[in-house]
């Protein structure tokens, strides 16, 4: 009886957008005692604009957001799309910047006219050992508190201008949340923004548990705390950062358009990208294996 179950429980998951790859792992999401999202892109739309830049005495806003165009280079984060847009949008010229360099999790750096030149969030500040100046700390505080991104530019060492964006959580995630905790299910999230960021966005949707400012290499770490409390746990994501996390958890899960690494990580891949069908899985999963006990 084993495999006819298994066979209709795949098909039927085929026909939801599930892409089962590992179904011991489709299994075991009927006894999931956590379920862990990447905020970014999955419980929120992940389209940041900028809403506002703040600079230092000196230092003018179409400057800042030319300088910070350039250091962004062609990345594809959607931190440096939004602050491309931005310097589109006003008309600035665009700088010209060598030495690109990516660091994760963190923001990106270049070299300008011989300067060097940062942009990132807090991870490099604390990376660069900067602090956020007085006249620019309220500005960051007010953004944080109302969940936009707040990153920075620092020119020569010197934290020049701040940049704030703003996301929207989805309309779906309130209900995704809703949903797992009616399954008993501890909701938690996982993401590389700030401390401030996080706490707005999961006091919003009501999620139990926070992961805030986790550089990539350490995502999978907070899958392992979990477990540790004796928890069966899974982790939805769709980036490169995402897979050793998705890996390690009990049940990894790669939505929507994933990144082909996330993809190779995952045990279940959800085609579409609606955190709603991770409450299908789980449903899915306790219809199916009652059936076998
Ligand atoms: P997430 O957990 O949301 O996937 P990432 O690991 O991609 O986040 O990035 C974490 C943080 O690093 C961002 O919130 C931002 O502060 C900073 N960061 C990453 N990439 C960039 C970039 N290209 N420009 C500016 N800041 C960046
Ligand atoms: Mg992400």
């Amino acid at each position: 009886a084993i495999p006819l179950v298994v066979a209709i429980n795949t098909s039927l998951a085929a026909r939801n957008g599930m892409l089962i790859r590992d179904r011991i792992a489709m299994e075991q999401a009927r006894d999931l005692d956590a379920i862990i999202f990447d905020k970014t892109g999955t419980l929120t739309e992940g389209e940041h604009g900028v809403v506002g830049v703040a600079t230092i005495d000196g230092v003018d806003e179409d400057e800042a957001l030319a300088l910070a165009a350039a250091v962004e280079g062609d990345s594809e984060h959607m931190i440096a799309r939004a602050i491309r847009e931005a310097a589109d949008e006003r008309g600035v010229e665009a700088r010209r910047a060598t030495d690109f360099e990516a660091m994760k999790g963190r923001g990106v750096r270049a070299t300008i006219d011989g300067r060097e030149v940062f942009v990132g969030g807090p991870n490099l500040l604390d990376h660069l050992d900067s602090e956020v100046p007085p006249d620019l700390a309220s500005f960051a505080d007010e953004a944080g508190e109302n969940a936009q991104t707040v990153v920075y530019l620092v020119r020569e060492g010197e934290l020049v201008a701040a940049f704030a964006m703003a996301d929207v959580i989805r309309e779906t995630s309130y209900r995704v949340v809703d949903a797992l905790h009616e399954l008993d299910i501890e909701v938690a999230m996982l993401t590389g923004d700030s401390e401030d960021v996080a706490n707005a966005v999961a006091d919003e949707l009501g999620i139990d548990t926070v992961f805030a400012e986790v550089l990539p290499e350490d995502k999978d770490t907070k899958v392992q705390q979990l477990q540790d409390e004796g928890k069966l746990v899974a982790m939805v994501g769709d980036g490169v950062n995402d897979a050793p996390a998705l890996t390690r958890a009990d049940v990894g899960i790669a939505i929507g358009s994933g990144t082909d690494v996330a993809v190779q990580s995952a045990d279940v891949i959800l085609v579409q990208n609606n955190p709603m069908d991770v409450v299908r899985l789980v449903k899915l999963s306790k219809a199916s294996y009652r059936k076998m006990q």
